[in-house]
């Protein structure tokens, strides 16, 4: 049987079929805070993001959510908005009738599985009304028992958990969807969007999808963790809408999302000039525009293989620009920091601890930027492990998926540390927090 491959629609913004890949972000600003979230919203139009996505934690936020669409459209700004719901299924349907779009997990409506399952087909009610279009989004590590239980915490799982909600939205003749399955790990990620695709086939209903590699840090190595990610599913013809998530000003995402969007439409090539293999080992040559370019091509051109494990080194030469456009070589010491930060972010060689940072949105309960730069500088030594940093103890513990750590604010400048998924310290203020932090990790150790 041919699979029909489906679009989705939200505002003037078709995803799937011929279109471009959409560029999107999320805004981390507090939603309640209308002034600050809609001049965040001006600055990511004006960078280029074609969906914006705004957390609303719940009922409290609708009448914000509305203040922020209102004054977007007085000023001129037309980009479909998409409101992010966890848990709240009331909230969800009641932003159905205000945004474009709204990205649910409808896998935590509710804790019974089978009034999740009535919640959804209420809401689809709703968006079928306004027209309004839905993100099935799941993410590893918030799958709920229902289907962990059945597939264990796996890609296989993500995949068959989003294909029943999709089933739903086949039965209710409702065709208005984009569906994301999104990991830190990128091996996770790769793996369950192509379980997700091949699934779809057999089912015969493509719908679009969202790419992305969530909680992917900041820096470098969200950069290149990111782009490994989401250019491998894109080179395969996966991925219609795309976010890089990173722990920064989320305007910084857009330029990263653009060049993965333009090349896999074949808008923007690759720097690389030259390319020599021995055995399972590549030695690259570049002549590449300016680091950060340098960064993203080398990711795109090499993640796939070795996350593949077509090859199990790379070693970089030549050259980048520096700010000024003059060629700075790539020397030892800078090829062998690319190739494990290439290899880290392929999970094939762990040279410093793994984090996972998720972005921040409107329920960042503290400064997260500086709690990660904070959390990075003083476990650096640690090696082998996995720590993840999140900004809210609403969504972070459950989507920290195999971190070892979790350092978790929970508001009013307090942390709670987890081992695994057990809350270990609770209620530890900021100034302390990472002190305790590293000290239960080398206690944990000894
Ligand atoms: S974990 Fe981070 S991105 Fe996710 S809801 Fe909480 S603050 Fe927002």
């Amino acid at each position: 049987m041919s699979s029909k491959r489906l679009t989705a629609v939200a505002g003037d913004v078709q995803i799937g079929g011929d279109s471009p890949i959409v560029v999107q972000t999320m805004c981390n600003t507090h939603t309640y805070d209308v002034e600050e979230t809609v001049t965040q919203c001006i600055r990511m139009r004006d960078a280029g993001a074609r969906l914006i996505r705004i957390t609303v934690p719940g009922l409290n936020e609708i009448p914000h959510l509305q203040a922020i669409r209102d004054r977007l459209r007085e000023a001129g700004v037309s980009t479909p908005l998409v409101a992010d719901i966890h848990f709240s299924s009331e909230t969800a349907i009641a932003a159905a009738r205000i945004v474009e779009k709204v990205r649910i997990n409808p896998g935590n409506f509710h804790k019974d599985h089978q009034q999740a399952r009535e919640q959804f087909l209420r809401f689809l009610d709703v968006c079928k009304e306004y027209g309004t279009a839905v993100r099935v989004g799941l993410n590893h590590g918030s799958l709920g028992a229902y289907i962990t239980d059945l597939y264990g915490n796996t890609p296989l799982a993500m995949a068959k958990a989003a294909m029943e909600w999709l089933q739903m939205c086949i039965d209710q003749d409702f065709f208005n969807v984009v569906v994301s399955l999104k990991a830190s790990n990128t091996l996770v990620m790769v793996e369950a969007y192509r379980l997700l695709e091949k699934m779809m086939e057999e089912k015969g209903y493509v719908f679009p999808v969202h790419v992305g590699v969530t909680e992917a840090g900041n820096g470098d190595s969200g950069r290149i963790k990111s782009c490994v990610g989401i250019s491998t599913v894109l080179s395969e013809g996966i991925g219609d809408t795309i976010r890089v998530s990173l722990t920064e000003d989320p305007v910084h995402e857009i330029p990263v999302a653009a060049y993965l969007a333009d090349r896999y439409r074949q808008k923007v090539f690759s720097s690389l000039t030259a390319v020599s293999i021995e055995g399972r080992k590549a030695i690259a040559t570049y002549a590449a525009p300016s680091r950060e370019r340098l960064l993203l091509d080398l990711s795109c051109d090499f993640g796939k293989r070795l996350l593949d494990r077509e090859l199990d080194e790379v070693s970089f030469q030549g050259t980048y620009q520096d700010d000024n456009g003059c060629p700075v070589s790539i020397d030892k010491a800078f090829s062998d920091y690319l190739s494990d930060e290439l290899l880290q972010a392929c999970r094939r060689r762990f040279y410093r601890p793994e984090y996972i940072a998720c972005p921040g949105c409107g329920r960042t309960m503290y400064n997260l930027q500086e709690a990660f730069e904070a959390v990075k500088a003083r476990t650096a030594h640690l090696g082998n492990v996995v720590i993840a940093v999140m900004g809210c103890i609403v969504n972070g513990p459950g989507e920290m998926a195999d971190a070892d750590w979790g350092y978790v604010g929970e508001g009013n400048r307090k942390v709670t540390i987890y081992k695994g998924k057990e809350p270990v310290l609770r209620h530890v203020p900021e100034t302390e927090a990472v002190d305790r932090l590293v000290e239960l990790i080398e206690a944990d150790r000894r």
